[in-house]
């Protein structure tokens, strides 16, 4: 039997309840302090994050004016460290066996929902299937389920996703949402070569973690809050955070998550590498109306402004869970990843024709990849498919020294613009194409070094060559 019931004591104390209440009673008391908020806002300028408190006020203030500023600093923020490079990925679901009763999720044990798990071949066919729309960064997601979906079923599907080499496609990054899990099962994903580890909290309130997870070992909050420091102690570097916002009140999960996150970098001296902000959505047996936590579309892109203005450093990811416009104003206060032409049912990207059936949840963006690559450049992002930081070595600190450097721009940049190119060539309909090679020669311009410059052009050449010598 798996250890998940192993007493764990300290998510109590880096999660501390009356440390969120009170930081939550204070906000409330000084929002309308007008000088208070500028000092806040002006210690953000410096762009070296804030303390959960800090953000908390900022959050909390309601005066649109200074709204404004925070959503004009995110952006400002996001440029400095992230420039205007966008990362994609795809989920890839293989599995919805689940012992769990979450209940906002329609995998939970007693679901009626068509229950099924793909075998070794159809993981293959899977990611041939992506492959041909040309991702190159996939987010694996499964149920839980010792039984169906043991720790080897993953290993064994990594190893498989890895090894699928279909035409010039490639999957060079598998990021992983697994339940949480023990030190050893945490090193054998990091020896297996996952990228990175995402656990969502779905929510810090304990009571309200309880209430919704009635059954199963994620109803344990203990063992689920302390998955992160599990992860770190066998040695994976980038761990993904989340909440599932909308269950409930995202003033304390918007805490939470800052405490969380000032947690790992006091303990582990590197912060998470990825904040999501998934908001809960209509799914079978499922009605978002529920919970009594649900957010407007201005108030989440304030929320996702002031988490990007709390820990600059950190990518944050934006599903398709949400619509086309909900992105857009996303991307701008802070989003560094969004997944393009997702299935979020077992089997959904070979054979379309269960997807109602198996599927989690409806998602709101269905363009397919090419749209989704289309738009980005339309919009004056650079679509990347670069996958080159773990696999040269650069995670946890390392990735982080780079980007509070502000260094990543003679890094991620040319990568990005290389990675892109090989998409145009491989993948993009004519008139992506055309767009993306009319950005492509706009932004050599953008970076530093004549060095860089000159290694893009020459992979540039080599790309339209059949040539794909270098480790993106
Ligand atoms: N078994 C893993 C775990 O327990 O974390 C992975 C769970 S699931 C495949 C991935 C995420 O989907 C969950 O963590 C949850 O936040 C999200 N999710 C579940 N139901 C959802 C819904 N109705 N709408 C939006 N997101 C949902």
């Amino acid at each position: 039997m798996p250890s998940y019931h192993a007493a764990s004591p300290n998510a109590d104390e880096f999660i501390s309840h009356a440390e969120i209440t009170d930081t939550l009673r204070c906000a409330q008391s000084v929002k309308q302090d007008t000088a208070l908020v500028d000092a806040i806002l002006e210690k953000a300028r410096e762009a070296k994050g804030l303390s959960h408190r800090e953000a908390s006020v900022l959050l909390a203030c309601e005066d649109p004016a200074k709204v404004g500023e925070i959503i004009n600093l995110a952006f400002e923020i996001k440029q400095q460290f992230y420039g205007n490079r966008i990362v994609l990925f795809a989920p890839l679901y293989l599995s919805n066996y689940c012992i769990n009763g979450c209940l906002y999720c329609p995998y939970h044990y007693t679901s009626d929902i068509p229950r099924t798990k793909l075998s070794q071949d159809e993981i293959r066919a899977e990611t041939i299937a992506l492959q041909n729309m040309g991702h190159k960064r996939l987010a694996r997601e499964a149920g839980e389920d010792p039984v169906n979906n043991p720790i080897e079923y993953i290993l064994e599907s990594l190893d498989t996703i890895y090894s699928v080499k279909h035409k010039n496609g490639a999957i060079r990054r598998v990021n992983v949402n697994i339940a949480a899990t023990t030190v050893e099962n945490s090193r054998k994903l990091r020896d297996a070569g996952i990228g990175t580890y995402i656990l969502f909290q779905e929510t810090y309130d304990k009571a309200g973690y309880e209430h919704l997870h009635p059954r199963g070992p994620k109803s344990n909050y203990a063992y689920h809050t302390e998955a992160m420091d599990r992860a770190m102690r066998g040695d994976i570097d980038d761990v993904g955070l989340g909440v599932l916002f909308g269950l409930e009140n995202y003033a304390y999960e918007f805490a939470g998550l800052l405490m969380h996150a000032e947690h790992l970098e006091a303990v582990f001296g590197v912060g998470p590498h990825t904040i999501s902000v998934p908001r809960v959505k209509p799914a079978h047996g499922v009605d978002p109306g529920s919970f009594a936590g649900g957010i407007s579309d201005a108030l989440f892109e304030k929320i996702a402004a002031c988490i990007r203005i709390a820990v600059p450093y950190t990518g944050m990811i934006v599903s398709t869970r949400e619509s086309k416009s909900v992105r857009e104003r996303l991307l701008r206060v802070g989003v560094s990843q969004v997944s393009g032409a997702s299935r979020t049912s077992v089997g959904g990207y070979g054979n379309q024709s269960g997807e109602e059936d198996t599927r989690q949840f409806e998602v709101q963006d269905t363009r397919s990849l090419d749209e989704v690559i289309r738009w980005l450049i339309d919009a004056g992002y650079v679509p990347s498919f670069c996958t080159a930081c773990y696999r040269a070595g650069r995670t946890g600190d390392r990735f982080m020294a780079l980007c509070k450097s502000k260094q990543i721009l003679n890094c991620c940049h040319p990568n990005a613009l290389v990675t892109l190119k090989e998409y145009l060539v491989d993948y993009a309909a004519p008139q992506t194409r055309e767009a993306g090679e009319r950005l492509i020669e706009k932004e050599i311009g953008v970076i530093p070094r004549e060095s860089v410059r000159e290694w893009v052009r020459t992979n540039l050449v080599n790309i339209e060559n059949g040539q794909r010598d270098f480790r993106l």
